[in-house]
């Protein structure tokens, strides 16, 4: 199986096929020439020209569909150490960007890995990727290393062992934590064919003899399932596959299965369109072959920590044979085979790396934890390169399990990256056996058992004692979440004030309690949204009344630019103008009907408006009337400058704590002030003894009432005074 690297046009063909650009295919271009000037006195190991290495590695990035920078990065990965270019020129030739990206990849590969303490290898990965810091630079360093595993047949045995571990141990993690399947497992297939060559031998022999049999039972099973789905009307291609060496290998010694074992299962995939044709390609299947019990697992609905999505199932198939059955979407199965390259594939247009770095981090489920405490994209970053690019202590379970966590950490940042319910019900943390206190910093090799309590909740003092950025958001979001659930209470609070206040003053609700109207008259009151309003409402920070007439107010002024103004200027300029009994003037008219409106009853002097209604004339509200929002036909009325000789009636709702003489007192103020008491109501609250009295009375103009109210307000025991508005 000896690697035969890409010819300049296979490469270029498969660069062309999804970028296009003129700048960014020069850039590649250049960065070709480049490295192949520079190399070209250099042998590789096998004898070819150096260059084939990169080319080769070039070739992988476009593959996985990497950017122009990226693929230029591969091909000039080597230069600086083999070829002594200096920072300086590498910069004045293809900029500072690739600059970085290929001084990472050299820095890493000078890195010397061994293996001698135990949680070595997990170091390393750590140190791996904090050293990358770029997903770019550890992909560049994978395909690199990719390649030469794959000739890795010129070097020494001693170093082929040495490097092949360090691949195995190193890099094949890496990419499966990337979810880059392909490379990780080429990677490790190769690393197990120079560390156990005999072992590796035995089984690719074993597979090789049941090939034929297990291919026709695999290809029969696939023609009935195919048959039955296409009843179904449903997308779908279907194919076997077969399972890679070393994780076969694998399987026989960590679970310590039998070879045959093994490869009695018969594997299957079967890609479709939609995550629903996935559940219901399910179903057709376990209604077809029984299934195992326990074998369901829904990484679609729970992806793996990679990324990875898939149904997978167990079901007895054709003839008794058990078959292993994976279905997925074709954007899982990209996800699957190439992991976090998937996510990064280049797209001419809008390429932005900052941007990129951000949502592959984000689709990484190992870190998604992270994000239902996530409150800006730059906090989950800091989480991100804080928790993980850092990590450095690596502490166990009781059952093994290894928690990374970032040095200094207590049990409290442990229990909250077990589970966020295991670390909100932390009552106490034993640490090798011994009970500690919950701000005991853990080291490397501690294993660690946290108590709960179903009872127990967080407590705010660990937002301090904390280590890791992680718990540091769960513990906040907990109060946060708490803090928002009081916060809705009181919200409801404010809706109740303003509801009963409408009721109060016989304000129609549906005017009021209006979300699109309350946002527009946030800004008045400092407030950032409705819920704010409603909060500082229920909070009693803020009354109704001064919530609705601000609402009228924003009503007016919408009628005040929009349609007084044309009208009014169309009406001057016609003579003529019609008046009133009550002393109304419209301009413009000879002769019209104009009547005050019933709802707000207007009085003399006080601000008006007229609406236009259909074949009755003109109705005259005040200004501050909630029935005349929204209304388009309003019109500029004014009163007569000569106040005709009326009475005008209105009503006025008094609220105050009932006690003796208090109706007496009512009246008796009315009177004094010479105006007629057309009707009263007064009725008592039972509960609260308050009295609430409707009163009617004929004035001469508003002056008049407004005196006429400001001295009931001054009535003993009196609390409210308000004119009406129906
Ligand atoms: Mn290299």
């Amino acid at each position: 199986m000896k690697y035969i690297a890409p010819t300049k046009e296979e490469f270029f063909q498969q660069v062309k096929s999804y970028i296009t650009n003129e700048d960014s295919l020069a850039l590649i271009e250049k960065a070709y020439n480049y490295s192949l000037e520079k190399h070209k006195e250099q042998l590789r190991k096998s004898g070819e020209p150096y260059f084939v290495h990169l080319i080769a590695v070039a070739y992988e990035l476009a593959k996985m569909k990497c950017g122009p920078k990226t693929i230029a990065a591969g091909f000039l990965h080597d230069v600086m150490e083999d070829q002594d270019v200096t920072k300086e020129e590498f910069i004045k030739e293809f900029g500072e960007d690739i600059y970085v990206l290929d001084e990472a990849v050299t820095k890493i590969g000078n890195l010397k890995f061994n293996d001698e303490k135990e949680y070595q290898a997990a170091n390393h990965r750590k140190i791996f990727i904090a050293m990358a810091k770029d997903i770019r630079v550890i992909l560049i360093k994978l395909v690199d290393r990719l390649h030469n595993m794959r000739t890795l047949e010129y070097h020494s045995r001693e170093k082929q062992i040495k490097i092949a571990k360090e691949t195995l141990e190193v890099y094949a993690p890496i990419a499966h934590r990337l979810g880059i399947a392909e490379i990780k497992n080429e990677l490790e297939d190769l690393c197990f064919m120079y560390l156990d060559n005999e072992k590796y031998k035995e089984i690719a022999k074993l597979v090789e003899s049941k090939k034929p049999v297990r291919d026709a039972q695999v290809q029969g099973m696939i023609d009935d399932i195919t048959k039955m789905l296409k009843s179904h009307d449903i997308p779908f291609r279907i194919f076997g596959r077969s399972k890679h060496f070393y994780s076969i290998y694998n399987k026989m010694t960590k679970k310590n299965k039998r070879f045959e074992e093994i490869l009695d299962l018969l594997a299957i995939r079967i890609v479709t369109e939609t995550e629903l044709n996935c559940y219901e390609i399910l179903g057709y299947i376990h209604n077809s072959y029984p299934p195992m019990p326990g074998r369901l697992k829904d990484y679609i609905a729970v992806p793996k920590t990679n990324m990875y999505r898939s149904l997978h199932t167990t079901v007895i198939g054709k003839d008794n044979k058990i078959f292993e059955i994976q279905i997925r979407t074709e954007e899982m199965d990209e996800i699957a085979e190439k992991g976090v390259a998937a996510h990064w594939a280049y797209k001419e247009g809008n390429y932005d790396s900052n941007k990129e770095q951000k949502e592959i981090v984000s689709e990484l489920n190992w870190l998604k934890e992270f994000e239902e405490n996530e409150n800006s994209a730059n906090e989950y970053m800091e989480t991100v390169i804080g928790d993980v690019f850092n990590a450095n202590v690596y502490v166990m379970t009781p059952k093994g399990r290894v928690i990374d966590l970032p040095q200094g950490s207590n049990p409290i940042d442990f229990a909250y990256r077990i589970h966020t319910d295991v670390g909100h019900k932390t009552v106490g943390a034993v640490v090798n056996g011994v009970m500690v206190p919950l701000n005991t910093p853990l080291k490397t090799g501690d294993v660690c058992e946290i108590r709960t309590s179903n009872n127990a909740t967080p407590s705010e003092d660990w937002i301090k004692i904390c280590k890791s950025k992680q718990a540091r958001n769960k513990i906040r979001s907990y109060f946060d979440k708490k803090e928002l659930e009081e916060k809705q209470e009181t919200i409801k609070l404010g809706e109740q004030y303003l509801k009963e206040y409408c009721q109060r003053m016989e304000i129609s609700e549906d005017e009021v309690l209006n979300k699109d109207k309350l946002e527009k008259i946030c800004s008045d009151f400092t407030c950032k949204n409705t819920n704010d309003l409603l909060f500082s409402l229920g909070k009693k920070s803020l009354s109704p009344q001064s919530v609705v007439d601000k609402l009228v107010k924003v009503g007016k002024k919408q009628l005040d630019t929009e349609v007084l103004d044309s009208i009014l200027k169309k009406n001057q300029q016609k003579r003529n103008k019609a008046v009133s009994k009550s002393g109304v003037v419209v301009q413009g008219v000879n002769s019209i009907k104009i009547d005050l409106a019933s709802c707000c009853t207007p009085i003399y002097g006080d601000k008006i408006v007229g609406f236009v209604s259909q074949g009755q004339g003109i109705k005259v509200h005040r200004d501050c009337c909630p029935n005349i929002l929204n209304k388009k036909r309003l019109i500029f009325v004014e009163w007569d400058d000569k106040k005709p000789d009326v009475k005008y009636i209105a009503t006025i709702k008094i609220l105050a704590k009932d006690r003796n003489f208090l109706v007496t007192d009512l009246v008796t103020c009315i009177s004094q002030y010479r105006a007629n008491l057309t009707s009263i109501n007064v009725t008592v609250n039972p509960e609260d003894l308050i009295a609430t009295a409707s009163i009617s009375i004929s004035v001469d103009d508003a002056e008049h009432l407004n005196t006429i109210m400001a001295n009931i307000r001054k009535i003993d025991s009196v609390l409210e005074v308000n004119r009406m508005i129906k």
